[in-house]
Order: C-alpha cells, then sequence, then structure tokens
C-alpha cells in the first residue's frame, strides 16, 4: 500500500521562523516515517523576507503555492527592518492579513494546555490549573472588526459642553451562515475531543449576540445534541477563565471577544514559546506559533520550537485527520519535558544547565522520542 501524501506549504517568514521551520520539517520526517505518511514541502516567501526579495509581503507565487497546498505552515514574520510608520510603504504584517483573507480562514483555534511540567511558569497558583485544557474557537472574518465604521465631523452636540464634535461608530453584524459555521467548527472539535462547548456572547445586550445564540441551539439541536453545550456571557467568562479555568473544553465566540478572551486563556500558560494557533478556512487551513519572529534572539540557535511543533500537532488533527499521530507528537513534547530538557525561554532556577538546550537539539529530542516509541 502507498503512502498517503500530503503536499505543506512552508512559510519560515523573518526571524527565528526559518530556525523553527527546520525543526518542524524534521519531526514531520519522523511522523511520517512511524505513521506511513509523506509530507511534501514546497516553501515561499511572507513578509520582511518577502518585501526584500519582491517589494511585496505577500507575492502571487505565495498565494498560488499556499493554495496548491493541503495546508500551509507559517513560522513568524516581521522585524524592526521592516518598522514602518510610512502608509506608502509595505510592511510584514499585511503579508499576514493578507493570506489569512486570501484563504477564507474564518475559524481561528487555540489550545491553552498546561503543560505539568511548566505549571510554575504561570501567575496563577498550581491548584487552579489542574486539569486545564481547552481550545478558543474564534470567529476571524466577521464581527466588530469588520462591519461599518465611520467617523463623523460636524456632528451637533458632540462636543463636551453640547458644541459641534466628532463621533465615531463600528458595527459589530453577523450573518446567520457566518454563526453557523464557525458553530459547527466547535462542536466537530468538542466531539473530537469528547467535550464540551461553552457558546460566549452578549446576549442579555447585543441583538447579534441574540442571533449568534439561536442559530448555535439550532445548529445543536440539529446536528449536535450529543455534545453538551453553555451558554455564558462574555464578561462572566472573563471571569471564569482566573477562577476557575479547568471547567472550560472548547469555547466559541465572535470575533473581538475571541481576541480578549483568548489572550487572557493563552496567558494562563504563562509560556508564549508553547502556544500554537490554527486558521481554518473550507478549503485549506494555517498553522503557526502564537509568538512573534523574536527578532532579538535571531540567529541564535536559542529559540524554543515547541509552539510551532504544538502547530505541527494541529495539522496532523485537523487538516490530515491523523490523530494518532498528533497524539504521538503531543506525548513526545510532555516527555522530553517531564525528563527536565528546557530552552531558554522556558527554564527556570531548577533546570540543570546541562538541560538547557538549543533549538535543534529540542527538535532532536522530541524526534528522538518519537522514533524510539516505535
Ligand atoms: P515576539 O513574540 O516576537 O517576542 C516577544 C518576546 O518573546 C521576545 O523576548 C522573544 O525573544 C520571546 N520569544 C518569542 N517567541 C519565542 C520563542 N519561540 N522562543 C524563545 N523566545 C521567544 O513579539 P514582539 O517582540 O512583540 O515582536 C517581534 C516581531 O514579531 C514584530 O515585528 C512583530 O510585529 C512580529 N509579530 C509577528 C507575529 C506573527 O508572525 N504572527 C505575531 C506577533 C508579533
Amino acid at each position: 500500500m502507498s503512502a498517503t501524501t500530503y503536499r505543506i506549504c512552508l512559510l519560515p517568514g523573518d526571524g527565528i521562523g526559518p530556525e523553527i521551520t527546520a525543526e518542524a520539517v524534521k519531526v514531520l520526517g519522523a511522523i511520517g516515517e512511524r505513521f506511513g505518511a509523506t509530507f511534501e514541502f514546497t516553501e515561499a516567501l511572507l513578509g520582511g523576507a518577502a518585501i526584500d526579495a519582491t517589494g511585496s509581503p505577500l507575492p502571487e507565487e505565495t498565494l498560488t503555492k499556499a493554495h496548491a497546498a493541503d495546508a500551509v505552515l507559517l513560522a513568524a514574520i516581521g522585524g524592526p527592518k521592516w518598522d514602518t510608520t510610512d502608509p506608502a510603504k509595505p510592511r510584514p504584517e499585511q503579508g499576514l492579513l493578507g493570506i489569512r483573507k486570501a484563504l477564507g480562514l474564518y475559524a481561528n483555534l487555540r489550545p491553552v494546555k498546561i503543560f505539568e511540567a511548566l505549571k510554575d511558569a504561570s501567575t496563577l497558583k498550581p491548584e487552579f490549573l489542574e486539569g486545564v485544557d481547552m481550545l478558543i474557537v474564534r470567529e476571524l472574518t466577521g464581527g466588530l472588526y469588520f462591519g461599518a465604521r465611520a467617523r463623523e465631523t460636524g456632528v451637533e452636540g458632540a462636543a463636551t459642553g453640547g458644541g459641534v464634535g466628532m463621533r465615531a461608530y463600528d458595527t459589530m453584524e453577523y450573518r446567520e451562515y457566518e454563526i453557523e459555521r464557525i458553530a459547527r467548527t466547535a462542536f466537530e472539535a468538542a466531539r473530537l475531543r469528547g467535550g464540551t462547548v461553552h457558546s460566549v456572547d452578549k446576549a442579555n445586550v447585543l441583538e447579534s449576540s441574540r442571533l449568534w445564540r439561536e442559530v448555535v441551539h439550532r445548529l445543536h439541536a440539529a446536528e449536535f445534541a450529543d455534545v453538551e453545550l453553555l451558554d455564558q456571557l462574555v464578561d462572566n467568562t472573563a471571569m471564569q477563565l482566573i477562577r476557575r479555568p479547568a471547567q472550560f473544553d472548547v469555547v466559541v465566540t465572535e470575533n473581538m471577544f475571541g481576541d480578549i478572551l483568548s489572550d487572557e486563556a493563552s496567558m494562563l500558560t504563562g509560556s508564549l514559546g508553547m502556544l500554537a494557533s490554527a486558521s481554518l478556512g473550507d478549503s485549506t487551513a494555517l498553522y503557526e506559533p502564537s509568538h512573534g519572529s523574536a527578532p532579538d534572539i535571531a540567529g541564535q540557535g536559542i529559540a524554543n520550537p515547541l509552539a510551532m511543533l504544538l502547530s505541527v500537532e494541529m495539522m496532523l488533527r485537523y487538516s490530515f485527520s491523523m490523530n494518532e499521530a498528533a497524539d504521538a507528537l503531543s506525548t513526545a513534547i510532555e516527555g522530553v519535558l517531564a525528563d527536565g530538557w528546557r530552552t531558554a525561554d522556558i527554564a527556570d532556577a531548577s533546570t540543570l544547565p546541562q538541560k538547557t538546550v538549543g533549538t535543534s537539539a529540542m527538535g532532536d529530542l522530541v524526534t528522538g522520542r518519537l522514533a524510539a516509541a516505535e
């Protein structure tokens, strides 16, 4: 029987991007061997590297390669070299926003999992972190960030004291299909995880939230009655994430609520170098670590590749349905951490100096565990 072939478009980007991408390729090699799959890689330019080579942060060729692949793996983009306040100059972030839009990525998935070995990195007391393993599903292409907005001048009664002044507004707007597809992503993820869905809204105030709730419940009744669904108001969720984070499994919410809650939830872990994300569309998906290009440590071989490897884990799960391989990768990473190995960013006072390793050695340790478990 011939091995299944998956085509992956690599976007190493800038800063530490190429260093952590090399570890992802290494680990995928080990996964392929153990689980009988072949990964074919194409590489393309994005962000600062693309500006230097072509003048554009998102060259046409990159989009063509991304569209042709089964999944896209992005490392990170940006850096001081390309920082500019001149609106006429290209900026690396335009590449990131542009590719998400061009690929129609409407669902952003951010797992928040506490690694037993890294519990002390959190600012919360360890007893509150017991069992924390959640997935925030954020709607990415609708809501307040995409609705009509304007600033008006000369508005009667807008200035202090009632005179003529300025007024601005943004609009939170959702269509049924947008709510239904993100809710479906959340229910499917919960079913895969054997967990629950918290649907987070502000239905006591906002009309868009009332439609959100209605559509989520309709879909739940029609297709996902086996998954437990709970409604929660966004302000309460913000509190509960700190008070009792282990109550959450899958959390689904609109764009701005998700932006804020996912940042709040991610800090439960306390380690930026451990946070992965996936952005899913109907025809493709993009996987990337949550951290940036870390220009301060680029080229030194000390970057933590684990957020990138955890993004690979998501790719195996969500794009290739290789759940067993994803579980094996996750177990390998946990094992390496449990053995005391750390990159500098997650090392603490208890880390033995000889167990603080660089990017490539960390990749080797994970690869070694994957191979040893065969
Ligand atoms: P950053 O995430 O790059 O770095 C913040 C701090 O965390 C730095 O001290 C860095 O050394 C450290 N860090 C980050 N990732 C690490 C890793 N894997 N291993 C070890 N240490 C790590 O954020 P920043 O400094 O605010 O931004 C730097 C550049 O990255 C900027 O140009 C910014 O625009 C860009 N950025 C890109 C993305 C993305 O590509 N999605 C996200 C955020 C920031």
